[in-house]
């Protein structure tokens, strides 16, 4: 079981379920020629896919090619299911910054089968996790900078101002489907800049006010 921890306090969690946003900025769906969606593109991972801040990103032997993708990750503390906008806010306690990282050959393959993405974004190590800072400690979560960079060059950086979907609406819509339980993380989405990552690379990415998460890109470990 993974469990969470907080920079500034010393409540722990284990760790629900991931649920995550796909296409949450306009600039990133462009770069993926797609359409920016009218109503929250969701995904799953399973809680295995966590790894802790400076740990090994393992690229499964079926995968030639990795991306980063940095995101806003928030916290739910407080359980519910069909929880309103103007409540949704109370159930968010933390806030990390994450990395979805992508197989996306694999991904590619499936949307063009049109099967589902869950082997591309669920792989273990696929959720480099920085830890959590209590939301009292974050100012307004759609006003952030969030940056990633690879060896040191700039290769994401944006802010969370440009999410087409906020937090209070992402709740909302998403406890409508899933009931939400304390431990449950929610994804919300990368800006654009997404690419490949090799072996041996250094990931760390950053968002203003929360942390910053590192990880290191492990070897290929064979051709397709
Ligand atoms: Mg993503």
């Amino acid at each position: 079981m993974t469990t969470l921890h907080f920079k500034n306090s010393s409540v722990t969690l284990p760790a629900g379920k991931l649920i995550c946003l796909g296409r949450n900025y306009v600039e990133h769906a462009k770069e993926m020629k797609v359409d920016a969606p009218k109503e929250p593109v969701l995904f799953l991972k399973p809680s295995t896919a966590i790894l802790p801040s400076g740990g090994t990103i393992v690229i499964p032997p079926f995968s030639r090619e990795l991306h980063h993708e940095v995101e806003l990750v928030a916290l739910i503390t407080r359980g519910g299911s069909r929880i309103s906008r103007r409540d949704a806010m109370e159930h968010i306690g933390g806030y990390a910054v994450g990395l979805d990282m992508t197989l996306r050959d694999v991904q590619a393959d499936a949307k063009k089968k049109g099967l589902p993405w869950t082997v591309s974004k669920g792989f273990d190590t696929s959720a480099p996790l920085s830890s959590f800072v209590t939301s009292d400690s974050v100012g307004d979560p759609h006003n952030l900078d969030i940056s990633l960079s690879v060896n040191g060059a700039i290769r994401q950086h944006s802010s969370t101002r440009f999410m087409i979907f906020r937090l209070d609406e992402v709740v909302a819509y998403i406890s409508s489907i899933f009931t939400l339980e304390p431990g449950d993380l929610l994804f919300t989405g990368t800006p654009e800049g997404v690419g490949p990552v090799n072996p041996g690379d250094v990931i760390s990415a950053e968002i203003e006010g929360i942390g910053s998460v590192i990880a290191t890109v492990g070897p290929f470990a064979g051709a397709r």
